[in-house]
């Protein structure tokens, strides 16, 4: 089932029951996208067309984000939690380590995907990660990157450019990786690299992991202004039908 949130289809699922959709995607012949927004990307999304277009194409959308749980709960909609990309990928590398299944990473700056590839390989023994690239190296050369990926022979693929980028190299150049599941990560590869701490479990079970990312990344406060707004549309779509 799916759940409208300002034009963005969400899939109402829980974290197990999007591991076995991404799962039978990887059982499958075709290149199948999953996205994560949270309420900042759905906000980018009323303003940029592109961007709205790639995550009414994905094939799984989940929340991620307390923002769009509470927006789905104000339209209510059955979003009940939270499940946010990070915390997808990794229920879902024991899986692909267990299986076999050859993994691509793609983004952060020079060095992060290389990082991150030797943490997450000896935490997941028999992880097949089959290439990394960084996500500022190849920006002018999308097809070279998709080239990268078809070649290094990845049926599974971690995008971690941040949005838009992500979600645009998804649908633009998704089909010419040869990967069966694409997955947009944001910084997920800055956390496996131990650049970036998650915060404490306190902060995300309190729904303040947005908080907890401002205090160790004042750039980010921003990007925080943008959850009044994406409420406020949400408010003015549930009382006057308005979506963007
Ligand atoms: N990034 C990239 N290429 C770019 C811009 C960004 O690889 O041209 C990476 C950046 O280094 C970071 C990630 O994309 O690792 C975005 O992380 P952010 O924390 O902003 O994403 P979020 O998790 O908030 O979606």
């Amino acid at each position: 089932m799916r759940c409208d949130i300002l034009g963005v289809p969400f899939d109402c699922l829980t974290l197990p029951q999007a591991v076995e959709r991404a799962l039978s995607f990887l059982g499958g012949e075709n290149a199948h996208t999953v996205v994560t927004p949270n309420a900042e990307i759905v906000w980018l999304a009323c303003r940029d067309a592109a961007l709205l277009r790639a995550l009414r194409a994905a094939d799984m959308v989940l929340p991620d984000g307390v923002g769009v749980v509470r927006a789905a709960r104000k339209l209510g909609h059955p979003i009940t939690q939270r499940v946010s990309g990070i915390d997808f990928a990794e229920a879902l590398l024991p899986t692909l380590a267990e299986r076999g299944i050859p993994v691509f990473f793609y983004g952060g700056k020079p060095g992060v995907a290389e990082e991150a590839a030797k943490r997450m390989e000896a935490a997941h023994p028999g992880l097949p990660i089959c290439g990394t690239l960084d996500g500022y190296s190849y920006a002018d050369a999308p097809e070279d990157v998709a080239e990268a990926v078809r070649e290094s022979g990845a049926h599974a693929l971690f995008v971690c450019l941040g949005a838009p980028k992500q979600e645009l190299f998804m649908r633009r150049y998704g089909v010419m990786t040869g990967a069966r599941l694409l997955v947009g990560l944001g910084g997920a590869l800055d956390v496996w690299a131990g650049n970036v701490k998650r915060a404490p479990k306190l902060f995300i079970r309190l729904g303040l992991e947005w908080l907890y990312r401002i205090l160790r990344q004042p750039k980010r406060i921003v990007r925080v202004f943008r959850l009044p707004a994406f409420m406020l549309k949400v408010r003015k779509y549930k009382t006057k039908g308005i979506k963007c």
